[in-house]
């Protein structure tokens, strides 16, 4: 057996695939907005797990949510149904546009299903020619191949073989760009209401619009990706609910657990029954245990009082970030909305997002990166007023650091 001191950083480079690259603290607890490493340091969590933790760390709801069902049944897989992703699914529907929820256990797999689901639509209602797949530059559905390569980032994508055929990408905002690649051959355009991991860039409400106009025209479907804005994170329940326009298909994951893995696909009754019986499916998606967690993020997320938190917890960040970049010139702007916010690097520190990161954690908070310019921060939706402001205070250490080289 491995003993526990030898559990440490230098065996992930031992046993682990070399794909990520870790920070060197390995955090062991974690209770709302704090979590503690194996050495017993305090960390203040902007992070979130990416936009994950939506309730913090073991929410007593979510545990006595897991509790409860781990002692009843776990798993049946979809040859039967199960009680808690028929009351999650009920819930949904009735919070959104969608009739129909298909379930899966990520947000590349949401997407995997909604793309899948827009060509079978397409195909059966057009013919085979309307197959193309618009998306934007900088965006991120994902990393199962087709997922990739309709995402924004051909670095991700090459290198693999072949490429899933008939993805084109626009520019994001830019809705001359949209017209000249869609067509009646398009058979969907999606998109991230707020790009995420390009850098949180907000939609622009007139380009929506525009794009919810050009898919009418041309009978495209409009596919939200809410992976990472879904679940109150924008201070709405789903961020589509801030503009208006409705889309044909939305993905939902990362928040909606609350750490426990779970996608879903949510669209209308007409869409939906191009997905017959065996065209597709998933050994996990939909298991009662991912399920009655992810109820009770909903059932805890979706009230008007913690919605107003986000927005004056949103609020608040960005007092503290104008107040530290007062002192110290390092932010061009903050963008973003609720708890998903993006801090964007000025010429001076261009390039220079990792050095805040990693400053940060040396002064003992979790913060993210949106590539190499922004700072990012996808706290916990119900993080205190009093956990901002610790938190702030330790990043403003960070960033004097950063400042002072
Ligand atoms: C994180 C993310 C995904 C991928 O979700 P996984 O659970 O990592 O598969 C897809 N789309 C967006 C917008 C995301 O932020």
């Amino acid at each position: 057996m491995t003993a526990q001191s030898q559990v440490n950083r230098a065996l992930f480079d031992e046993v682990m695939v070399p794909n990520y690259a870790p920070a060197g603290i390995i955090p062991v607890q974690g209770k709302g907005s704090r979590v503690w490493d194996q050495q017993g340091r305090e960390y203040v969590d902007f992070a979130g797990g990416i936009a994950v933790s939506s309730l913090g760390h073991c929410h007593p709801a979510l545990v006595n949510a897991v509790k409860t069902q781990a002692e009843k049944i776990w798993h049946l897989s979809n040859v039967m149904t199960n009680e808690p992703a028929l009351r999650l699914a009920k819930k949904l529907v009735d919070a959104t546009f969608a009739d129909k929820v298909y379930f899966a256990n990520s947000g590349a797999e949401a997407n995997e299903a909604a793309f899948k689901l827009a060509r079978r639509w397409a195909l059966d209602k057009f013919g085979a020619q309307k197959d193309q797949i618009i998306s934007f530059g900088k965006s991120f559905h994902g990393r199962t191949f087709f997922t990739v390569t309709v995402g924004g980032q051909a670095a991700y994508s090459d290198g693999f073989g072949p490429k899933p055929g008939a993805v084109l990408h626009a520019e994001f905002n830019n809705l001359d760009s949209v017209k000249a690649l869609i067509s009646d051959n398009t058979c969907a355009v999606v998109l991230e209401p707020i790009q995420g991991e390009g850098g949180i860039i907000p939609v622009s409400a007139e380009f929506l619009q525009g794009v919810r106009d050009l898919c009418n025209k041309h009978n495209a479907l409009l596919i939200m990706d809410e992976v990472q804005t879904g679940v109150g994170r924008t201070g709405q329940l789903y961020a589509y609910m801030n503009y208006g326009v409705t889309p044909d298909i939305l993905t939902t994951a990362k928040s909606l657990g609350g750490g426990f893995p779970i996608g879903a696909m949510l669209t209308t009754a007409d869409i939906a029954a191009h997905l017959k019986v065996g065209t597709h499916g998933s050994t996990y998606g939909g298991n009662p245990l991912a399920c009655a967690v992810a109820e009770a993020v909903l059932d805890t997320v979706n009230q008007p009082a913690v919605m107003q938190q986000v927005l004056s917890n949103e609020q608040l960040f960005r007092r503290e970030l104008a107040a530290i970049n007062e002192q110290y010139h390092v932010f061009s702007e903050v963008r973003g909305q609720g708890m998903l916010l993006g801090a964007v690097l000025n010429e001076k520190y261009k390039s220079r997002s990792r050095d805040f990161f990693l400053a940060a954690a040396d002064h003992g908070v979790m913060a993210l990166v949106a590539g190499p310019d922004v700072v990012r921060f996808a706290p916990s939706l119900v993080i205190t007023p009093e956990d901002i402001v610790e938190g702030m205070q330790r990043f403003a250490l960070a960033v004097k650091q950063v400042v002072n080289g």
